[in-house]
C-alpha cells in the first residue's frame, strides 16, 4: 500500500472508530502472553541497571513492547520468547491463558491485573539467568480500560460490569466485563488469546457494549 493510500486508510478507519464508539461499540485487543517485570528481577534476568529496550508503544498510553523475551518454566513444560512489556512495574506479573497455564502444568487463578496476592509461582529465564517467582502467574480477566470523556459519554463509570456482545462470525457475548476508567486511558477492551479465538477474533473487531 502507497504511504497516501495508508494515511487516507488511516483516517477514514478512525472517522468509523469514532462514529462506533459514540454507538457503544468498543474495540478489542487480543492480549497473548506476556511479563512485566519489576526493576529486581530485570537486574537479576539481564544485569544490574539493564534498560529494557522499547521497541513499540501499545495502546495504553506509556505502556510499550520490549525487544527482550523470556522463557517461562513451569512443572510440566515451558513457554518460550514470551514477550516482555514495559516499563517496569513494582511487582513482576506474568499473563498467561488458561491454555498456557495447562502446558506449564500451573493452576493459575483468573485476577485483575496487579492482584497477584496468592497466585502460584512461576520460574522465569533469559539471558542464561533462572529466576524463581514466589508468584504473580495469572489469567487476567478480561476488560475495558476507557477514557473518562468516553464514559461520560456512555454514561458508564469506573468498576461497572457491562456484557460485550461480539458480532463476528462466531458471535460470542462476553459477560461480566469490568470497566476500569482512567484519564490515563485510551478505550478499547482486552481479552486474552483463548477468548480472542472463541470468537474469531481477527484484524480490527468491535463489541457492543450491553449494560447490564
Ligand atoms: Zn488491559
Amino acid at each position: 500500500m502507497s504511504e497516501q493510500v495508508e494515511k487516507i486508510v488511516d483516517l477514514v478507519y478512525k472517522k468509523i472508530a469514532a462514529k462506533l464508539k459514540s454507538l457503544g461499540y468498543i474495540e478489542i485487543e487480543a492480549s497473548g502472553r506476556h511479563v512485566h517485570l519489576s526493576r529486581q528481577v530485570v537486574d537479576e534476568l539481564f544485569g544490574k541497571a539493564y534498560v529494557l529496550t522499547h521497541i513499540k508503544p501499545l495502546s495504553q498510553p506509556g505502556q510499550f513492547v520490549c525487544a527482550e523475551r523470556v522463557t517461562l518454566i513451569g512443572p510440566k513444560g515451558q513457554l518460550s520468547n514470551v514477550v516482555v512489556l514495559g516499563p517496569e512495574r513494582e511487582q513482576s506479573q506474568i499473563e498467561v491463558s488458561k491454555t498456557d497455564a495447562k502446558i506449564l502444568g500451573v493452576d493459575a487463578p483468573i485476577k485483575e491485573s496487579g492482584k497477584i496476592q496468592g497466585t502460584p509461582a512461576i520460574k522465569i529465564s533469559a539471558n542464561g539467568n533462572t529466576v524463581d517467582l514466589n508468584q504473580g502467574l495469572l489469567i487476567a480477566q478480561r476488560h475495558i480500560h476507557m477514557s473518562l470523556t468516553d464514559a461520560e459519554c456512555l454514561a458508564l463509570k469506573d468498576g461497572d460490569r457491562v456484557d460485550v456482545a461480539v458480532s463476528s462470525d462466531r458471535p460470542v457475548i462476553f459477560k461480566d466485563v469490568k470497566l476500569r476508567v482512567s484519564d490515563q486511558y485510551d478505550t478499547a477492551m482486552h481479552v486474552d488469546y483463548d477468548e480472542a479465538n472463541a470468537c474469531n477474533l481477527t484484524g480490527k473487531t468491535f463489541g457492543l457494549i450491553i449494560k447490564t
